[in-house]
């Protein structure tokens, strides 16, 4: 087997799934090749070398040939295994949200070091104990920005009027923000944002991890935050999928005229 066939990478297991008699099939994350398909052979016989290092929610070291299809996985070290991250089911529960966002957002074989890293440092601190909502609305806010679709919570994301503390506003995903009071705006469907929650949002931005962690906020402003970005996620990532489905169109439209 020619040796450029052959490469190593730090990794994380984002979603695996059994094949055939002893075969399991896993999407990779890594830095430098985004996610990638690759499949460990005989991993879930008992003397397996492989076994038991090639879990999720840890960090790994893996040496991979590249396949026709997938990538064959041939050896593995695990660098970090996270172990108080799985103490408890809340922070393994979250960890696995993390990659799911990770998995969505990713493309194949495609560089992403910049959320290779966001994900490593989020599950660094799930393991350090960190509140795992603070770390869940930390993660997604930076995603966001990897993303491209930062959300505004300066000002308003029709008029482009700066947001004042003494008027109220509205959370519009689909618009990317905050929409002021004056704008009207695509029919309110739930409450107007609090200023409290647009002032988390905001230190959501601005603040580093440890500023973060140590803020004592009253659980609804947090759980309003939470909604806040879980609804912007949702249509980020739906816009995303979408925007693709309509390239392949425009390129199928485009070979048929050839
Ligand atoms: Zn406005």
């Amino acid at each position: 087997m020619p040796s450029s066939r052959l490469y190593v990478t730090d990794a994380i297991v984002l979603t695996r799934f059994d094949y055939g008699e002893a075969d399991r099939i896993m999407t990779l994350f890594t830095p430098s090749h985004g996610k990638l398909k690759a499949i460990a052979k005989g991993v879930r016989r008992t003397k397996s070398r492989l076994g038991g290092s090639l879990e999720p929610l840890a960090e790994l070291r893996v040496a991979l040939a590249r396949g026709r299809t997938f990538d064959v996985v041939t050896q593995v070290q695990v660098s970090h295994p996270w172990l108080r991250l799985r103490d408890s089911l809340e922070s393994t529960a979250t960890a696995w949200y993390l990659a799911e966002l990770a998995d969505r957002s990713l493309e194949e074989r495609h560089e992403a070091e910049g959320l290779y890293a966001l994900l490593r440092h989020a599950y660094e601190l799930l393991d350090a104990g960190m509140d795992t909502g603070r770390v869940a609305r930390w993660y997604e806010m930076n995603l966001a920005d990897e993303m491209g679709v930062r959300p505004e919570v300066d000002r308003c994301v029709e008029c482009d009027r700066m947001l004042e503390a003494d008027e109220s506003f509205r959370w519009v995903p689909p618009l990317g923000g905050v929409l002021c009071s004056r704008c009207p705006g695509p029919p309110a469907d739930r409450a107007g944002l609090s200023v409290d929650a647009l002032k988390l949002l905001k230190a959501y931005q601005r603040l580093d991890v440890e500023a973060l962690a140590a803020l004592r906020l009253p659980p609804a402003v947090e759980r309003e935050v939470e909604a806040a970005m879980r609804d912007f996620l949702r249509v980020s990532l739906e816009r995303d999928a979408r925007s693709l489905e309509f390239l392949d169109e425009v390129r199928r439209a485009a070979r048929s005229d050839l």
